[in-house]
Parts: C-alpha cells; structure tokens; sequence
C-alpha cells in the first residue's frame, strides 16, 4: 500500500517539501501573507494589472450581465460572445489569423501537443522548458528528445536526424520561466523551416512585457505566424487575469478545436474572465510606460546585485533569479528574507536542474527604486 508518511518525510530532509502560503490580500507587491504584511518579489503579474481598477470593473459589469459559471464546454452550451470577442482581439492583437482560449496554459501546451503529434511523430524541446510542456509531450505518445538549453547546434543535429518522422513539432518556452532567459526564435525558426518541423512557442513570460506594443518575444524579435505558427501565451501572468491562448493559422485553430482533447473535454472558463481579459489588452497596448518602467527596474536591480558581486543569470526581463545551489540552503535565504519582511520564494528540484535552487526574484512595474533597495539591504542582512 501507500506508505504517504516516509515519502514526505524523505521529501522534507532532502529540502524538497513544499509549502502553501495563505495570503490575505489583493495580488500586489504589498501582500498580507500568512498574517503578515509583506513586500513580495515573486509574483508573475509584472505589469501590476492583477488589481487594475478598470480590469476589475470590466470583470464585475460581466458578471452582473453574464453570471459567474459558463454552464459548459465551449463546444456545447459555453462560448459566450465575450469568450468570441476576446479571441478575436487576441487574434488582432498578436497579428496571427486566430485565436483560441482555455482555462489555463498548462492545459493549453496539453491541447497542442495532443492534437498535433502522435505515435509516430517526433516532439523536440528544450531541456529547460517548462513541466507543462514536458507533460504535454508525454501525453502526446510522440518520440520526445530534448536539447541542451539554447544549443542550436545540438537541436540542428537532432533535427537532421530525424528525417523519417511523418510530423515534427518544436515547443520551447519563449522566456525561460526559471532562468529569465529568451530562446533564440530566429534561429530556432530557421531551422524548423529548414528541417520541415513545426515551430511552438510558450510565451508566458513574454506576454505583454516584451516588444513594442507587449506582443511578447515574437514581436520582439520580429517574427510572423509563417515563420512560428504556433503561440500559446498565458493570460495570468502579465495580463493580470486568467487562463490562456493558442494563435495561429486559422486550420491550427480549427483542428485544435476538433482535436484537442484538453480543450474539448472541460467546461469554458467564466466569460467574465474573457472581459477583464479585453480590457487588460488595452491596457496592455497602450501603457507603454509600464515596460519602460519595468526595463528600468531591471537594470537597476542588476546593477545593483552585480556591486554586491553576485553572480547574475544573462537575463534582461523581469525574472532576475539569483542562484544559490544546495535546497536548503536556498529554502534558508528565503526564509531569513522573509523574518526581514520579504516575499522570495526558493524555488528547487525538479523545477530546477538539481544543484541550482535559486532565489527567484521578479520584479513587477508596481515596485520602485525605493523597494529594490529595501530587497538589497535585506540580502545582505540575510546573507550574513
Ligand atoms: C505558468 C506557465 C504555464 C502554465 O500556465 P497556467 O495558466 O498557469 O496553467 C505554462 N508555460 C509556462 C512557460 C509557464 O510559465
């Protein structure tokens, strides 16, 4: 039988376990967290759009119009109009012809991956790429082989080694959710083209913090829907609000929903999520001043670190982690961080390589200069 006991014990000595913290609060850098107010770096609604006056408007006027519930599955009684619309902006929104929504992204890179690829079809990932995606893979049955993180070279071998494969699908995060760090889309879509694989990107982090107008990595970079035909983004990260989208070709979208077992088999997520959704895009396009802030915080915050001689991850976006090594070290750190009144969460095995625990520091355009300085002097305070 189940012996629940010795496996979470085990758990606990090798600094593995894992804690749920209560927090009493609006989604802000300021929470109140297991009774105690506290100055947070952790959170992934770097836009500060989670408690946004005019989303949460958008989100209350659609329940008193809507309801709460969607009643269903999207392809029997659930795709309100505001879930149509919705798509139809994101579709706008990241210049690709449709666009597709689920309740989230993990279920979003099961629903590619599963309505893609099969048995005989082969599936290539970086190894650092998030669990969904790895998951995603799995579930699909295809062949699932994984490169070095960002080797191209190592990637271009595998490629050309796997010529006989009916379907060939590449899924990387955009941003690495651990790291900071961004795929080289240019490359990696090149040699898709090149190798006749389908090309997937995961920008979750991305989303609405990079480009221009916040279309994520791939505006960025300057890439079209011919060139990466496939862009899942999360909508609970840097939008602030909920769920996920698929954007693509319009006979993506369409096989997705014929196909795609995760989508099709789940009810639809409350249309007023899809409001607040809308309203945040605006936002999203037109505040300009929340990327140039947060570029700023970024560079500060490396600046910073890198007087106190720590060792920095080559990343320019809002995930600045700070690695430490052992588990309980790290689990250490953030705990005297958080008696000093700091949200920094230790974040370890399997989400990270074993031997890299890190303090995983975001940083959001709703904190300042003054709270940067305020996270540095509590470092050092911590490290001693
Ligand atoms: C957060 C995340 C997901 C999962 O999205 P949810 O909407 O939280 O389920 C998928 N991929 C990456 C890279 C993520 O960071």
């Amino acid at each position: 039988m189940f012996d629940f006991e010795s496996e979470l014990v085990k758990k606990r000595e090798a600094g593995l376990y894992r804690k749920r913290r209560v927090i009493a609060s609006a989604q802000s850098v300021h929470s109140v967290v297991d009774g105690q107010h506290l100055l947070s770096f952790c959170s992934n609604d770097y836009l500060g759009l989670a408690s946004h006056p005019e989303i949460k408007k958008a989100f209350i006027h659609a329940v008193e119009h809507y309801g709460v519930g969607s009643g269903s599955a999207h392809l029997i009684s659930g795709h309100s109009q505001l879930h149509h619309d919705c798509e139809q902006r994101l579709a706008e929104f990241t210049g690709r012809d449709r666009a597709l929504l689920f309740s989230n992204g993990y279920m979003a890179n099961l629903a590619i991956a599963s309505a893609l690829v099969g048995r005989k079809d082969i599936v290539f990932q970086d190894k650092l790429n998030h669990a969904s995606l790895i998951d995603a893979a799995k579930l699909s049955g295809a062949k699932f082989r994984r490169y070095r993180h960002n080797d191209i070279a190592q990637l271009e071998t595998q490629l050309q080694g796997s010529q006989e494969y009916p379907h060939k699908l590449l899924m990387t995060d955009g941003v690495f959710s651990m790291d900071g760090d961004c795929a080289d889309m240019q490359k990696i879509s090149r040699l898709c083209l090149d190798y006749d694989a389908y090309c997937m990107v995961d920008d979750a982090h991305g989303f609405g913090v990079l480009g221009e107008r916040g279309g994520g990595l791939l505006q960025a970079q300057g890439l079209t829907q011919q060139q990466v035909p496939v862009l899942m983004a999360t909508l609970g990260k840097a939008a602030g609000t909920a769920g996920a989208f698929v954007a693509g070709s319009a006979g993506l979208i369409e096989t997705l929903i014929q196909q795609a077992r995760p989508y099709i088999y789940t009810t639809a997520a409350p249309p007023a999520i899809a409001a607040a959704t809308l309203r945040s895009l605006d936002i999203i396009e037109k505040e300009n001043w929340r990327r140039e802030k947060l570029a700023e915080l970024i560079q500060y915050l490396r600046q910073a670190l890198s007087n106190l001689d720590y060792d920095l991850m080559p990343s320019t976006t809002p995930i600045q982690p700070i690695v430490i090594g052992d588990n309980n070290r790290a689990l250490e750190m953030s705990e005297r961080l958080l008696q000093r009144g700091f949200l920094v969460t230790a974040i370890r095995p399997p989400t990270v390589p074993v031997g890299s625990a890190r303090l995983r520091i975001t940083l959001s355009a709703e904190h300042g200069k003054a709270d940067i300085d305020l996270l540095l002097k509590g470092l050092v305070d911590a490290s001693e």
